[in-house]
């Protein structure tokens, strides 16, 4: 089966410019051919035929950082939600990941395998997924749900290990714990966090030595570790041991800033969740805990964020929805373009970058030739008004793996 999606303008990916009157030529789950439509030669056989109306065709976005099992956090979810309600959950938000255009993510703590088995198969309609299972958390660090009461507040079911480790023995046999759980990258959470009722997103957390062993075990299996790191000694810290991808990266000074360029590491900003903190702080709705630090975290945030983009820190698209509301994600294009981006690069951070930082770069990121056919229409102009691209209803068409999931063009699906 062939497709043609045409009468549209492309923005492949690479960052050249847009090409008028346009055509994606897709067999089977892989692009054959894109670029000008006239110079796609069609083959003999049926041609199924997408009219993009004028709109704008791009590659399947990839959000690196969210949690397909949250539903925003709250403490006492884990007290009285059953098991099976956040997997039934985890449905509908994958479907809303999708069908606001984000074809990959990298889930960064919850997702077990099962969930994402469920998409390969297709038993669940959602973006493809990297999953980290489990993040590893110190001892009243910001995956340790003990509370000051005593009762420990978790969702712990077969196949997803415990968070808390302490030391490098009970660190190792964390991480070998996870991996067996199906991880792709190991999580880690190097500082305190916002949500956590013990710390604060400044405080450092695991020893040097603690994180060298993860990256070490995680090596052994050519697997990545991606780091939670708000405060500006966790971020160094991270950074030393050779972990290559700083989520949140908060507080970051000018040493941060050095040391993920000497090591071409990436930062991935989660604009979204802090503006959706803020949202909620607005409306009364964070516990006393997380207030302070929501704040700060915002405005220290977009500060830092705008600095590391200027000195050329690579940067990938991640949103930490879960922590936001599913379904947001490409609003996070227009917070890039906030920090400084221009709308092409920030759709870079989303495609091309993205599938870099993710080992995908062979199959995604760019509509070429041999790429998997992950392919969004939007009915708006993103290089004119990024903004747009975060309301999913902009958003008209959405393939993955050349199975179209979402057309509001015919209106079929
Ligand atoms: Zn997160």
């Amino acid at each position: 089966m062939y497709f043609l999606i045409h009468n549209g303008m492309l923005i492949d990916g690479n960052g050249s410019k847009p090409i008028e009157n346009a055509g994606v030529l897709i067999k089977d789950r892989v692009i054959l051919d894109s670029g000008s439509e006239d110079s796609i030669k069609l083959p003999d056989g049926e041609v199924k035929r997408i009219d993009a109306q004028g709109g704008f065709i791009l590659p399947g976005f990839i959000d690196c950082h969210v949690h397909m099992m949250f539903n925003g956090f709250r403490f006492e979810d884990a007290l009285y939600t059953p098991l099976s309600l956040y997997f039934y959950h985890a449905v509908e938000n994958l479907k809303k990941t999708l069908e606001a255009g984000v074809t990959t993510v990298r889930d960064a703590g919850m997702a077990d395998y099962g969930v994402k088995i469920a998409v390969k198969e297709g038993l669940i309609v959602g973006p493809r997924l990297q999953i980290s299972v489990m993040p590893l958390s110190i001892t009243g660090g910001h995956f340790d749900m003990q509370l000051k009461s005593g009762h420990t507040v978790k969702t712990n079911y077969p196949g997803l290990p415990d968070a808390v480790c302490d030391g490098t023995e009970e660190v190792r046999k964390r991480v070998r714990e996870v991996l067996r759980a199906g991880a792709d990258v190991v999580k880690v959470m190097v500082t305190g966090g916002v949500i956590s009722a013990n710390d604060s997103p400044e405080h450092p957390q695991f020893t040097l030595e603690e994180l060298q062993v993860m990256v070490d075990e995680a090596s052994y299996r050519d697997l990545p570790v991606m780091a939670h790191a708000h405060g500006a000694s966790g971020i160094k810290n991270a950074l030393k041991v050779g972990i290559k991808s700083i989520e949140h990266g908060t507080y970051l000074d000018d040493e941060c800033i050095a040391l993920l360029l000497e090591n071409d590491a990436w930062l991935i900003a989660t604009q979204l969740a802090h503006w959706v903190n803020l949202e909620l702080l607005e409306a009364g709705e964070l516990p006393d805990f997380s207030q302070e630090d929501s704040r700060k975290v915002a405005i220290n945030s977009h500060k830092n964020m705008k600095k590391a983009y200027q000195a050329g820190v690579k940067m990938a698209m991640g949103t930490d929805s879960g922590i936001a509301p599913h379904g947001q994600n490409l609003r996070e294009l227009g917070f890039l373009c906030d920090i400084g981006m221009t709308p092409m690069e920030a759709i870079q951070a989303g495609t091309k970058k993205a599938s870099e930082l993710l080992g995908l770069e062979n199959e995604l990121g760019t509509l070429e030739k041999g790429k998997l056919a992950d392919v969004v229409i939007s009915k708006t102009d993103p290089l004119n008004d990024i903004h747009s691209m975060g309301n999913p209803e902009n958003i008209v068409l959405v393939m993955k793996e050349g199975r179209v999931f979402k057309d509001h063009i015919t209106s079929e699906i």
